[in-house]
């Protein structure tokens, strides 16, 4: 079906579970699939060191690990792989083009957006040093490796307070720091959260620094009002203070929602023919790799249909 190289049925583009689930179904859906994954293919997983909630897993399966097998296995069934960004998407006609950072010029008759999100972080040095070390982004991810430990909480959102909630299964204390003096999180995860007795809540306060050594071993918080400074002793501090949808390239071209994630129809077509949208970039709330990898399947399935009727 294709004229040059560069033509493809289905382009893909991100490398997450979204993405190479997509690739796997469109290639063995006899799809001449291309798949976009920027320099280093992988997605968020790429920073997580252990996954135990992807099914399939006896033990945990360390995150670059999965992700690899995940490229392989596309590989394997014949995607063929780009190491590059998309850096501009011109959906005006078809087949759609798509620039990668290389200036190559990609065209697929169908696009499958699965550019993800990346977790806000504070940006502090520290916080850097000791991601993974202590310091993570997912505690539905990390939280089972806090049993019986003192931990905290960065955020005033729904996230930060399930996460919470989430971590006292595990965790022996929890410390909820906001940097307002009042959450944002629901009324009802708030009424949860003030009746742990696990939890404390501490307001208006924000992170100064991560300390450590190998590991993380306290966070110093200070008080945005008072400026008084406060040592919480935790090995493990989770940060929850929202993310951000990789859809830069796709402002203009795409309905979007207010906070920026490609709106679908409740599936995965979004607002253009031809343009399919599967994991974090149109996902506010699961943000689970076993929720991508499934919306990718599904996206890669209605363009299959789309690619079948629009011959
Ligand atoms: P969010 O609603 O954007 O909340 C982010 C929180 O982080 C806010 O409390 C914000 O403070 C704080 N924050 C942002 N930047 C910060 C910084 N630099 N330093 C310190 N604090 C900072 O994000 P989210 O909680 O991830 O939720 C995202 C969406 O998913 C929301 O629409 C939410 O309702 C939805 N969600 C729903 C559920 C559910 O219904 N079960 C579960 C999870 C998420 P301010 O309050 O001061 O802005």
């Amino acid at each position: 079906m294709s004229g040059s190289s560069n033509h493809f049925d289905l382009l893909i583009i991100g490398s997450g579970p979204a993405g190479f689930t997509a690739a796997i179904y469109g290639t063995r859906g006899g799809l001449k699939t291309g798949l976009l994954g920027g320099a280093a293919p992988g997605g968020q997983l790429l920073n997580t060191t252990e996954i135990e909630n992807f099914p399939g897993f006896e033990t945990p399966v360390n995150g670059p690990d999965l992700m690899i097998h995940m490229l392989n296995q596309a590989k394997r069934l014949g995607t063929e792989v780009f190491q590059e960004d998309a850096v501009k998407v011109d959906f005006k006609a078809s087949p759609f083009a798509v620039t990668g950072s290389s200036a190559r010029i990609y065209t697929a008759r169908a696009v499958i957006a699965a550019t993800g999100a990346r977790a806000r972080w504070l940006g502090l040095p520290s916080e850097k040093k000791y991601l993974g070390k202590g310091v993570s982004g997912c505690a539905t991810c990390d939280g089972f490796f806090y049993r019986g430990k003192e931990v905290c909480v960065v955020g005033g959102g729904d996230t930060a307070a399930e996460d919470a909630l989430f971590l006292t299964k595990f965790a022996s204390r929890v410390y909820l720091v906001h940097r307002r003096d009042q959450l944002r999180a629901n009324f009802r995860l708030q009424e949860k959260l003030k009746a742990h007795p696990k939890i404390e809540i501490i307001y208006d306060s924000t992170p100064e620094e991560m300390l450590g050594d190998a590991r993380l071993t306290s966070v110093k918080i200070k008080n945005v009002k008072t400026g008084a400074a406060r040592e919480l002793i935790v090995t493990g501090a989770f940060i929850a203070i929202g993310h951000t949808p990789e859809t830069a390239i796709f402002e203009g071209r795409l309905k979007l929602d207010e906070a920026g994630y490609i709106l679908t129809d409740g599936h995965t077509k979004t607002s253009l023919p031809g343009v399919f949208a599967a994991g974090d970039v149109m996902d506010r709330y699961y943000k689970q790799a076993v929720v991508a990898a499934g919306s990718g399947c599904m996206a890669a399935m209605e363009a299959e249909k789309y690619l079948e009727n629009s011959k």
